[in-house]
């Protein structure tokens, strides 16, 4: 008796223990569940919505007339960038305007980490695509100088190309082909006067090796991805591009039929 009481008291013990450690576990994944999810309703707030054949635009009231500039700009594109990287899209793409820099770079940063306070973007961002949405600064309101209301509207067809391309490999590791592309659709003929023989890497495997996520390789992603990614579209096609598209390049292990692209590329800089 004296033994069945102690192991009784003992398990109420456990119970009760246990219950207490799951309601911490609760509260603490709720909490986290809905601090994330109103850091995700709370930077992409807004006034309106309207919606063409491809597109939802949503957009705050001050911001109103550059809508049909952004619809119409993506809408013209569309069909070119889906038909040339032959990836027909079912759903429809949404797309957030925001007033400002600092409203943009607070929703990249919380959409884009689940642990939304975590999250960085670098100063020069203008739009993103990561996560699903395009996001852009305001045509109205660039801020960062060098931008111009015509280039914000770039922005959206590159974002655009970025959610395409994802259909062809969404797992892409060269920053080169994923950046390069999307400067060779939206036609962002960046830095194009700069002299490209300053920038050239020294070996194929240093070109894949330059990542946009930091600003040495995003300096150079950004000038030679549109050369880079151009060359081989215009000498040989866009199915040769989607196939290398395809390719993992984590490996740093190049066959030579891309090593001969690379020099074909490299060699015709050098000559222009
Ligand atoms: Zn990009």
């Amino acid at each position: 008796m004296q033994y069945n009481y102690g192991k009784s008291k003992g398990e109420l013990f456990i119970k009760k223990f246990l219950i207490i450690v799951f309601s911490i576990i609760i509260a603490v994944f709720g909490g986290l569940f809905l601090s994330k999810w109103i850091a995700n309703t709370v930077t992409d707030n807004f006034d309106k919505k309207v919606t063409s054949e491809h597109f939802e635009i949503s957009y705050n009231l001050s911001d109103e007339k550059v809508v049909p500039d952004v619809q119409e700009y993506l809408e013209e594109n569309y069909e070119k960038i889906t038909t040339n990287l032959k990836q027909p899209l079912d759903e429809t793409i949404q797309v957030k305007i925001f007033p400002d820099l600092k409203s943009l770079h607070n929703a990249i940063k919380v959409h884009g980490h689940f642990f939304w306070w975590k999250g960085d973007v670098q100063d020069w961002v203008v739009g993103s695509a990561s996560g699903g949405p395009i996001r852009i600064v305001s045509p109205l309101n660039p801020g960062n100088p060098g931008h111009t209301y015509e280039g914000i509207l770039k922005v959206a067809v590159h974002e655009f190309t970025h959610i395409v391309a994802s259909k062809i490999n969404s797992n892409v590791n060269a920053s080169i082909f994923s950046e390069g592309i999307a400067l060779y659709e939206a036609h962002q003929d960046i830095n194009v006067s700069n002299d490209l023989t300053t920038i050239l890497p020294n070996s194929i495997e240093e070109l894949f090796s330059w990542k946009n996520d930091n600003d040495f390789g995003a300096s150079r992603v950004y000038t030679l991805g549109g050369s880079f990614v151009g060359f081989i579209i215009e000498n040989y096609g866009y199915g040769k591009f989607i196939e290398l598209y395809k390719r993992d390049y984590s490996n740093n292990v190049f066959d030579e039929d891309i090593k001969q692209i690379y020099n074909n590329w490299i060699d015709t800089v050098k000559n222009a």
